[in-house]
């Protein structure tokens, strides 16, 4: 069997620095709980390896961010994700005296910069993004001028007064879907401006998948099931290649043998918070079969 293996892989830099910090902050703070307030990156193993480290992740599908803060002990150790965060939550950190490390991945950083000028020099912002993402909600979370669309139904029914608004996005959405999503806004708002911020992490996995070879017959994308940089990935891979199965699993335990009886081309793609171990560990398991 011929095993295609996509590049980049392995963590980009946002999601590095991210668990660096976390891992930081365990070191620094001994004997006292450190806690990531929602997942650090979207990747289950790495959450695993981070509690591996003594460092807990708080989540409740059922409770807001702010409600889990608001929950966790004054002066506790908290870790603000790689996604960002709603701006609220530092207001209660600060009441709580909490010490806070703020793993906010410098590209969202930068996307709020841009957002917040725009909020400044009073013009509306229409944010393209999945809703209820935490890098979405930390977006909207900026003003009330900020909204949030994630397809062509919302664009419809959205009603501005702003003539040029400016038009955003979540980092780590799919070319092909922003491509279809901004000519729908300009064919409604002809005066938008458009700033893709798509980050060059997953541009540049997205270009690799385009480049997968046309005889593949399966790919396999591995990532966590609420990645959305993996989920975009997952979605290329659909697009450009319509005939071929594309397989999405968190790591090598996830292949399923039968897949791959007769099978001469596979593809392997990662998404940016996949660790490069388990990308290894899946193209080792392929190897074997
Ligand atoms: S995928 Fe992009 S935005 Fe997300 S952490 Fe990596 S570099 Fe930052």
């Amino acid at each position: 069997m011929n095993i295609f293996i996509s590049r980049p892989h392995g963590y980009c830099s946002g999601v590095i620095r991210a668990i660096n910090l976390a891992k930081k902050a365990r070191q620094k703070h001994v004997g006292v709980p450190v806690f990531v307030l929602g997942s650090i990156v979207h990747n289950e193993d790495v959450i695993k390896e981070l509690f591996s480290f003594g460092i807990t992740t708080v989540r409740d599908l059922k409770k807001s961010p702010a409600q889990l803060l608001k929950e966790l002990p004054d002066q506790a150790v908290v870790v603000f994700t790689a996604h960002g965060h709603e701006v609220s939550l530092d207001e209660i950190a600060r009441q709580k005296k909490m010490v806070v490390y703020d793993a906010t991945c410098p590209m969202v950083t930068t996307n709020h910069r841009i957002i917040q000028n725009e909020l400044n020099n009073d013009h509306q912002v229409i944010y393209i993004g999945k809703k209820n993402h935490p890098e979405a909600n930390a977006a909207k979370s900026l003003g009330d001028n900020v909204f949030l669309i994630e397809n062509n139904e919302d664009v419809n029914l959205l009603e501005l007064v702003d003539k040029s608004p400016l038009v955003i996005n979540q980092t780590t959405l799919s070319q092909t879907e922003l491509a279809a999503l901004h000519t729908s806004i300009i064919s409604k708002f002809s005066k938008a401006r458009i700033a893709d911020e798509i980050c060059n992490a997953t541009r540049l996995r997205q270009q690799a998948v385009l480049a997968l070879p046309k005889e593949t017959e399966l790919v396999y994308v591995i990532g966590g099931v609420n990645s959305s940089n993996t989920a975009s990935l997952a979605d290329m891979a659909r697009k450009t290649l319509p005939q071929t199965r594309v397989i999405r699993i968190l790591n090598a335990d996830e292949i399923n043998k039968k897949d791959l009886d007769g099978l001469n081309y596979v593809a392997v793609v990662s998404g940016a918070s996949t660790p490069l171990e388990t990308t290894n560990r899946v193209v080792e398991e392929l190897k074997r079969r």
